[in-house]
């Protein structure tokens, strides 16, 4: 099939967003290849054959340049907040650049069925702004898509920041010039613009990993990624239906989709483990509690683990207790619901003894909610231990293998071979499909920042920098590449944490680095090459003192065949990491090289 005939079998709508589709594409590939873009071409075509593509109607515009103070990019969580800092800062010379056509980020791609934030909606969101807070209502313990679209887009309008954003705008290149001491930031539109400060507000899950099966062309039926889902939203009533993956965007989708789908088949490779939600509206007297205690339990997130109130982590032991006390735990935990579990004691991160005790645990859940043994046993994970892969929180998952409708098929001995015109075919069989889910997840943490073309000093690429994992010194600037900041950057808590709060900790410390080099006059901060490496040993070295690099996820790259295996995120604890930051600070920029002459 060739784009063509793939656009022209799409109904025609009223605006013909097919053929704005097809002429954006076709000028969009020949500004990236002229920014030699090839690689990255090639996995946007073969996104744009084979999967439904939920790009909004394209608005032609003329290329624009810019000469600001900052550049960011990333129109979601973290560039929101950086914006409206700026705002509250008086900063007006501000450009934002955002690939989708509206605010929100992972909130704006991923729409699919059951697709709602799993820590509890009062803890992802921000603490910023205390009139924000007092505004604003959440309706469910875990809100939905919808409405953290909403909210996002509440704070762009509150803050001010649409004018500032070009939306549908792809940044293909960000180089330094070492002569100006500046950035030029290159768009898919054409547009340059030139800035001091460079901030990538670029998300971790934010670059889908693409399906790479033989015969996906062939393919008959419509087919869709969870992380890029259609925004008219998708219809199953009646179809069979393939999910592939069963990670969290999975657990979410697949009760939605088995409730709607005539038959529902799950392709796992790997079983994950999946606490409940409890999800309900939100519950009034957890508000009076929130709001008359605020500031407090914003604190107790800020130096907590993983900046979670609601974990309310333990100094116990799961070894010093007897089993029965130790099982009348973890059930409280489970009733509690969420990420509670991970708190239940300090040590199942760290001991295979003590974490073996929750991984029992839970596969217990699995037999007592599963009817039928078989299938509990292939959705017990047996292959790492418990919390290594990221904890999905799920409403009603393990309950849908109880339906008539649904097939759980164990991949991992008989793999997917190829996707057929009619379906998709196993090493054991067949089967016909007439959509297919692919809930195959990300290129974590870095595949954002090398989609794009960075290059520091010396013209040096930062993927090529990176070829062996990345190098970042506290996951906020990377050495040879000044005044480029990576808000949630490989080498900080960010995924393994509640987002919002190691969001708001980087944009805090970035405005006070800022404030200080405004301060002393100065208009360059880089990172020395010898604080890079001592944070990355350290980065590994915390890791390794964990269970974490056991499991084959994609904290450590696993999930993307050739990327290198290096445990991204880090794992000290958002308490310890703020500290470790703001003594980084308080010493005049330790590990940093301070020059320039004013902005
Ligand atoms: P994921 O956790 O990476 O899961 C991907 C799934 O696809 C895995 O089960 C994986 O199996 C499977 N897979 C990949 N390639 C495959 C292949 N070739 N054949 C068969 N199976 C294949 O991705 P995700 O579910 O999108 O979640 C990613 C992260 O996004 C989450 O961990 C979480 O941090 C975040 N997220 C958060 C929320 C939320 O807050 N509510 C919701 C969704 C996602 P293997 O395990 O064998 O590789």
């Amino acid at each position: 099939m060739t784009m063509t005939d793939d656009v022209q079998a799409k109904p025609k709508q009223a605006f013909d967003k097919a053929a704005l589709q097809a002429k954006y594409l076709a000028e969009r590939d020949k500004r990236l290849r002229a920014d030699g873009n090839e690689q990255y071409l090639r996995v946007e075509g073969h996104l744009a054959h084979y999967l439904d593509d939920p790009y909004t109607p394209v608005t032609e515009r003329a290329p624009k340049t810019d000469h600001v103070t900052f550049a960011f990019i990333g129109g979601g969580f973290a560039g929101l907040v950086t914006g409206a800092r700026l705002v509250e800062a008086g900063i007006k010379d501000v450009r934002i650049i955002e690939k989708g056509g509206d605010f929100g980020g992972t909130w704006y791609w991923n729409r699919y069925p059951g697709a709602r934030v799993d820590i509890e909606s009062q803890e992802y969101s921000y603490s910023f702004s205390d009139a924000l807070q007092d505004d604003w209502r959440w309706t469910e313990r875990y809100a939905a898509q919808p409405e953290l679209l909403s909210y996002l887009n509440h704070v762009a309008d509150r803050f001010g920041l649409r004018k500032d954003i070009r939306f549908e705008t792809r940044v293909a290149s960000a180089a330094f010039d070492e002569a100006a001491g500046r950035w030029t930031v290159r768009t898919d539109k054409g547009d340059t613009v030139s800035a001091r400060f460079c901030i990538m507000a670029t998300g971790c899950l934010s670059v889908t990993n693409e399906p790479k099966f033989p015969g996906m062309e062939t393919f008959k039926g419509k087919s869709y990624h969870t992380g890029r889902w259609p925004h008219e939203g998708v219809d199953f009533t009646g179809q069979r239906v393939g999910v592939i993956g069963t990670g969290s965007s999975a657990i979410q989708s697949i009760p939605q989709i088995a409730a709607q789908a005539e038959q529902l088949y799950v392709f796992q490779r790997t079983p994950n483990y999946s606490v409940p939600a409890h999800n309900g509206p939100i519950d009034a007297q957890k508000v009076e509690h929130w709001k008359a205690n605020r500031a407090e339990l914003r604190q107790k997130a800020r130096e907590s683990g993983a900046g979670i109130v609601a974990v309310e982590p333990t100094e116990l032991s799961a070894l010093a207790v007897e089993a029965e006390e130790r099982k009348q735990i973890f059930e409280s935990r489970w009733k509690q619901g969420g990420f509670a579990i991970g708190g239940a004691f300090i040590d199942t991160a760290i001991d295979p003894a003590a974490n073996a005790t929750a991984a029992e645990f839970v596969a217990g859940k699995i037999r007592e909610i599963v009817k039928d043994p078989r299938i509990a046993e292939t959705l017990t994970p047996k292959s790492y231990p418990f919390g290594t892969k990221r904890l999905c929180v799920d409403t009603g998952y393990y309950e849908t293998f109880n339906r008539e409708n649904v097939t759980l098929v164990d991949v991992s001995q008989a793999p997917i071979e190829a996707i057929t015109p009619t379906g998709l075919r196993t090493d054991d069989g067949d089967y016909a499909l007439d959509s297919i889910v692919y809930a195959i997840g990300f290129d974590a943490m870095t595949g954002a920042l090398n989609a794009i073309d960075i290059r520091g000093r010396g013209g040096m690429s930062l993927k090529e920098k990176w070829s062996g994992g990345p190098l970042t010194y506290l996951g906020l600037m990377v050495a040879g590449f000044p005044n480029l900041f990576t808000v949630t950057g490989p080498g900080s808590p960010s995924v393994l944490s509640n987002m919002l709060v190691s969001i708001e900790q980087h944009v805090d410390w970035i405005a006070d680095c800022l404030a200080y080099l405004g301060d002393r006059q100065l208009s360059v901060i880089e990172a020395s090459p010898e604080a890079e490496a001592g944070w990355v040993a350290h980065v590994n070295e915390v890791a390794d003192m964990t269970l974490y690099p056991k499991a084959n996820s994609w904290y450590l790259g696993a999930n993307i065949p050739g990327k290198p295996r290096v445990f991204m995120p880090y794992v000290g604890g958002v308490g310890v990491y703020r500290e470790l930051c703001n003594a980084v600070a308080a010493k005049g920029y330790e590990g940093f090289a301070l020059s320039g002459q004013g902005a």
